[in-house]
C-alpha cells in the first residue's frame, strides 16, 4: 500500500504545522495552568478550514480527505493535544452526526455554521453511570404533541460549557434497548438545558469537558435526529468514523512528546557531552521514531 503523501497534503501539514507553532505554541502553557478553553482561536482554526474539515464546501466545509482530516489532528496535537482534542469532538462527533443523519433542512439550519466555525459542536452520549455501556443512559426523551421533553444529565461533553449546538442522545423507548435511544439536536440558550461542573482534568486541560443537566428541556419534533430509535446506532456508526482522528491525535501528541525529549537529550550535559551521545538514550529516541512512524 502506498502511504506516502500527494503535494497537495504535504502542503497541508505544513500549513497546519505553521499555524500551530505561530498561534498556538506560544499559549500552551498557560492555556493548560489556567484549564483555558482557547475560544479565541476558534475564528483562526476556521479561517484554515479547520472547523469543517470533511464537509462538502456547499456545507460551509474545507471538503478534504480522512487522510487530510488526520494530518490536520496530528498536526494540532503535535503542539496541544487539548485543542486537537477540540477540534476532533467538533468535526468527529457533533457536526459529523449531523452531516452523517441529518436531514436537508437539519445540514443547512446547524451544520453549515458549525462546519464554517461560525457555530461551536457538542455530542453527549456518556453519563455518570454508562460511559462504555453507553445503551445504559438515564436521559430519557418523552413526546408530548409535537415535541419532546428531555430530562437527565451528561457528563464529560466536551464544549457542554461554550457549544452552540449540542447532539444529545436519550432513550425515547425504554422498552426496546439499543432500538429506543434517539438523538436530538438542541441549542445553547434553550430553556431546561444547562451546563453542570466543569471537570478538572490531569490532561488536556485546555479542552472543556462538563456536565450537561437537562431538566424539562423541550425541543421541537424538527430536531430529532436520525429517526426515532436511531440514535444509539447511529452514535456507534459516528464514533467509528471518529475513531480514526483520535488515533491520529495520539500520533501527534507522541510525536510532540518524542521531538521535545530529543531536543532535551541534545542540550542537556552530564560527564561532559550531551546525553544524546550515550548509546542508551539513542537507542531510546530511535525506538520511539520508529514506533510512531509504524503508528502513523
Ligand atoms: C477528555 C474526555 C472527553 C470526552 N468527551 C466526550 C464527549 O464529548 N461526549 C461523550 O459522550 N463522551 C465523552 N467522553 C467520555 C468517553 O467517551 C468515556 O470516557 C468512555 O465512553 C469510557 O467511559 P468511562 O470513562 O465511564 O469508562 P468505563 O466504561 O467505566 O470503563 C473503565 C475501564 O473499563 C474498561 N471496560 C469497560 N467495559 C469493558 C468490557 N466489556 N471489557 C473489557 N474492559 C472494559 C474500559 O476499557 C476502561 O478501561 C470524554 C471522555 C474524556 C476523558
Amino acid at each position: 500500500m502506498d502511504l506516502s503523501l500527494t503535494d497537495e497534503q504535504v502542503l497541508l501539514r505544513e500549513s497546519v504545522r505553521e499555524f500551530a507553532e505561530r498561534e498556538m505554541r506560544p499559549h500552551v502553557r498557560a492555556w493548560d495552568e489556567a484549564q483555558h478553553f482557547p475560544v479565541e482561536l476558534l475564528p483562526k482554526l476556521a479561517a484554515l478550514g479547520l472547523m469543517g474539515i470533511q464537509f462538502p464546501e456547499e456545507l460551509g466545509g474545507a471538503g478534504l480527505s480522512a487522510v487530510d482530516y488526520c494530518i490536520c489532528l496530528e498536526e494540532l496535537a503535535r503542539i496541544d493535544p487539548a485543542v486537537a482534542l477540540s477540534v476532533a469532538a467538533h468535526n468527529g462527533l457533533g457536526a459529523a452526526h449531523i452531516a452523517m443523519f441529518g436531514n436537508e433542512a437539519q445540514k443547512r439550519r446547524f451544520l453549515i455554521p458549525l462546519a464554517s466555525g461560525r457555530a461551536l459542536a457538542a455530542w453527549a452520549l456518556t453519563e455518570a453511570a454508562s460511559g462504555s455501556d453507553a445503551v445504559a443512559m438515564r436521559t430519557s426523551a418523552t413526546r408530548d404533541g409535537t415535541s419532546w421533553v428531555l430530562n437527565g444529565s451528561k457528563q464529560f461533553t466536551t464544549h457542554g460549557l461554550h457549544a452552540d449546538t449540542l447532539v444529545v442522545m436519550a432513550v425515547s423507548d425504554r422498552s426496546r434497548g439499543t432500538r429506543g435511544v434517539s438523538a436530538f439536536i438542541l441549542e445553547r440558550g434553550t430553556p431546561g438545558l444547562r451546563a453542570g461542573r466543569k471537570e478538572d482534568k490531569l490532561g488536556m486541560r485546555a479542552s472543556e469537558t462538563s456536565e450537561l443537566v437537562l431538566e424539562q428541556c423541550r425541543v421541537d419534533d424538527g430536531q430529532l435526529l436520525g429517526g426515532e430509535g436511531q440514535g444509539f446506532v447511529n452514535a456507534l456508526q459516528v464514533l467509528d468514523a471518529g475513531r480514526i482522528g483520535i488515533a491520529a491525535l495520539s500520533v501527534g501528541l507522541a510525536q510532540g512528546a518524542y521531538e521535545a525529549a530529543r531536543t532535551h537529550a541534545r542540550t542537556r550535559e552530564q560527564f561532559g557531552q550531551p546525553i544524546a551521545r550515550f548509546q542508551s538514550i539513542r537507542d531510546k529516541l530511535v525506538e520511539d521514531a520508529r514506533r510512531i512512524e509504524a503508528a502513523r
